[in-house]
């Protein structure tokens, strides 16, 4: 019989040869973090609005939001101040017993939801969007019952990184180092409801999808699919979940990016911009699919938290005052007609300000790394595209700015890149 021991001891087998190479870029490093991120490019320290300051006092223009995280901008001053209040009044007491803010957080994100109207949900709370999909992902399961639990995701999706947000999401290459993952998924092509259809048979529990595709690479759904997906949906009473952990409040131009589709989805998962930076995660669901959770199915130590839900509550008042959604297809038009003149550029998709600069024939990480030394954040969200999600409080003044400096960005990776053909 083959040991851990024996394996241990053939210093030629996988295993041992693994952990050299794991030992010896270790050694190289040197840092106390883990190596799961490349290395530091820059490091902030202080922000306002648009605008970050890195170690050097350095300004910069924020146009990635912490990725569609920092909706607000930063240092928000409502917000800041419902963190700080809370602060100083109570932090923690766990789930056992009541917490302020939960149930109004809860109430108007169903309102958000149902825009404007109650929608009939309840909420969970947790603290990542990972977990608001876990959430999902569980109470999917609870609700198909034993035999009635998988869960259908499209490729180049991104649910998250836990090992079953991981098996949703996607994209296969995350999933090789990882096997064996959690069983019960099944990935199929986006936008095409043809093969979506074929798919579903009695195992099917529940359809998750992004109404944009932020991670894989910013690609909106189009309406006849969403429309096509929930009428399956309804005729098999397979519920339609889905992760607007990117796309939620107010980014895409809608409170919910499955509202530019007419739909009504079973089950909504969000995150990202809920805290303004704060770390809160919620999984919204119809009553009559939340009602298959009992009390012990699912449960946190931190979520709705009072110091999260303090800073939910008060981002979602800044977003209803402000008209968020709308700010965000006003300066998304004037941002994507901006990008759309620029050279290089060759294709911008996306919703709101949730958008996607595809370029032709230069690399968006060269182009992101050069906008950084220009003071402006950005990223890229594939090989050939920038990602560029600004604070939905942005200006035109703000936009002009960045352009200036993505421009000339480009001009300088595009030089750079015909010096060297030369
Ligand atoms: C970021 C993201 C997640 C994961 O959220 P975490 O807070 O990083 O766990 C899940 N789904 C989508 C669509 C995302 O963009």
């Amino acid at each position: 019989m083959t040991t851990a021991s024996s394996i241990d001891s053939n210093e030629d087998s996988p295993q041992a040869r693994h952990r050299a190479a794991v030992h010896a870029s270790a050694d190289a490093e040197r840092c106390p973090l883990m190596p799961t991120y490349g290395p530091p490019t820059v490091q902030f320290v202080r922000g306002e609005g648009p605008y970050l300051w890195d170690s050097n006092d350095i300004n910069y223009l924020d146009f990635l939001s912490g990725i569609a995280v920092t909706s607000l901008g930063h240092s928000h001053p409502a917000v800041a101040a419902a963190v700080a209040e809370q602060a100083k009044r109570l932090l923690h007491v766990s789930n056992l017993f009541g917490t302020e803010h939960n149930g109004d957080v809860a109430a108007t994100l169903d309102r958000l939801i149902g825009n404007g109207q109650p929608a009939g949900g309840q909420v969970f709370f947790c603290n990542s969007g990972a977990e608001a999909n876990e959430a999902a992902i569980k109470l999917a399961r609870r609700y198909g019952g034993h035999g009635r639990h998988v869960v259908v995701c499209a490729y180049q999706s991104f649910h998250g990184r836990t090992l079953s947000t991981l098996a949703a999401t996607g994209q296969p290459t995350k999933w090789e180092a990882f096997q064996p993952l959690p069983e019960g998924f099944r990935h199929v092509v986006w936008n095409d409801l043809g093969e979506l259809a074929n798919t579903l048979d009695e195992t099917v529990a529940a359809i998750l999808l992004e109404p944009v595709q932020g991670e894989g690479g910013v690609n909106p759904a189009t309406v006849e699919y969403f429309k096509g997906v929930q009428q399956l949906c309804r005729e098999r009473d397979i519920l339609f979940m889905v992760d607007e952990v990117q796309t939620g409040l107010g980014r895409t131009g809608q409170w919910f990016g499955f509202q530019h589709f007419g739909i009504e989805p079973d089950v909504v998962t969000m995150a990202k911009a809920l805290g303004n930076g704060m770390p809160i995660g919620a999984c919204w669901a119809k009553a009559s699919v939340a009602s298959a959770f009992r009390p012990g199915d699912h449960a946190t130590t931190f979520g709705g938290q009072p110091l999260a839900t303090a800073a939910a509550r008060a981002v979602l008042a800044t977003m209803q005052a402000i008209g968020a959604p709308d700010r965000a297809t006003e300066m998304g038009e004037a941002l994507t007609t901006a990008l759309s003149r620029l050279p290089y550029v060759k294709e911008v998709r996306g919703l709101g300000l949730l958008i996607a600069a595809e370029l032709d024939g230069l690399d968006a990480r060269e182009v992101a790394a050069e906008c950084l030394r220009e003071g402006l954040v950005v990223n890229a969200v594939t090989p050939s595209a920038l990602r560029i999600t600004p604070p939905l409080i942005i200006e035109e003044s703000h936009i002009a700015a960045a352009i200036n400096k993505l421009s000339s960005s480009l001009d300088t990776v595009a030089e750079r890149a015909d010096s060297s053909a030369d």
